[in-house]
C-alpha cells in the first residue's frame, strides 16, 4: 500500500515593492496579474500554496515613523496596505479561475475572513490558495516575520522568498558592488553573523530555531514561481 503521496506545500512571501511594477507606488496590474498566472500553474499542478505580501508598496511603518509619526500606528497602516496587496491577488487568482480565500490578522469580515489556521490549511486541502494579510496583526513585526510564522503554522515545506529584482542573496549589494558574488546556499547562522540581506532578524531566527528552509529567488523573472516549487537550482537556499 505505502504511504500516500503528500502534496508539496508551500508559503510564498511575494514582495509588495514588486507589485507596484514601475510606477513605485500602489498595484500594477499587469505584474499582479502575471504573479496569479504563476500561482495558477503550480496549483494546478497539484501544489498547495499559501500567500504573503509586504506592503512597501504603500507604507512602511518604519519610514512614516522616521518622518514623525507614531510608530504603532504607521504599522497599522503598512499592514492595512498590505491588504490591498491581497484583494488585487484574488482578483486576478479569480479572473484565472483559482479558487482563493483572502485571511486577515485584522478582521474586516466585509472583504475576507479573519485567520483561523485550521480553516486555512482546509482551504489548502481544497486547492485554494490562501492568501493571508495584514501581517501579524501587531506593530514591530514585518512580513517576513509573518511569512515565516504562517509557514510554520500551516506546516509548509519551505519559505519561498520572492524578491524584487534581486536573483538571491550577495556577499554585498549587487546594485552597488559589480564584483558581488550570489551565495547558492547559506546557513542561518552565516545569515545572522554576516548581516545578509535575507530577511529581517526576526523572521532569520524564527526560521532557525524551527529548521525551516528558505529560498531566496527573483519574483519578476517568468516561471520562477514554478521552478521554486520544483526545487530547480536558482535562487540561493538558507538552511542549517
Ligand atoms: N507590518 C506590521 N506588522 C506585521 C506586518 C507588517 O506592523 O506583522 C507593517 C510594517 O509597518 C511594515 C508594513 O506593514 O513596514 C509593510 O510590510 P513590509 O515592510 O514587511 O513589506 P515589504 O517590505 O515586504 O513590502
Amino acid at each position: 500500500a505505502g504511504d500516500p503521496v503528500r502534496p508539496r506545500r508551500f508559503l510564498l512571501k511575494l514582495s509588495g515593492e514588486a507589485f507596484a511594477g514601475n510606477g513605485g507606488l500602489g498595484v500594477d496590474p499587469d505584474v499582479v496579474h502575471s504573479m496569479a498566472r504563476e500561482i495558477g500553474a503550480v496549483v494546478r499542478d497539484g501544489a498547495q500554496i499559501a500567500v504573503v505580501i509586504g506592503g512597501g508598496n504603500f507604507f512602511r511603518g518604519a519610514e512614516l515613523q522616521q518622518r514623525g509619526m507614531d510608530r504603532a500606528r504607521s504599522d497599522y497602516m503598512g499592514m492595512l496596505g498590505t491588504v490591498m496587496n491581497c484583494l488585487a491577488l484574488q482578483d486576478f487568482l479569480e479572473k484565472e479561475g483559482v479558487p482563493s480565500r483572502v485571511q486577515t490578522a485584522i478582521t474586516m469580515g466585509q472583504v475576507a475572513e479573519p485567520y483561523i489556521p485550521l480553516r486555512a490549511v482546509r482551504h489548502l486541502e481544497k486547492g485554494r490558495v490562501v492568501i493571508f494579510g495584514a501581517g501579524m496583526g501587531m506593530p514591530y513585526f514585518s512580513t517576513d516575520t509573518t511569512a515565516a510564522q504562517r509557514a510554520l503554522e500551516i506546516h509548509a515545506e519551505a519559505l519561498l522568498m520572492g524578491k524584487n529584482g534581486v536573483d538571491g542573496v550577495y556577499d554585498s549589494d549587487p546594485r552597488k558592488n559589480p564584483d558581488a558574488v550570489r551565495y547558492d546556499a547559506l546557513d542561518y547562522s552565516e545569515v545572522i553573523t554576516r548581516d545578509l540581506k535575507v530577511a529581517d532578524s526576526t523572521a532569520i531566527t524564527l526560521c532557525r530555531d524551527n529548521s525551516l528552509p528558505i529560498l531566496v529567488f527573483e519574483l519578476l523573472a517568468e516561471g520562477n514561481i514554478a521552478r521554486a516549487v520544483n526545487g530547480e537550482k536558482i535562487g540561493t537556499l538558507v538552511n542549517s
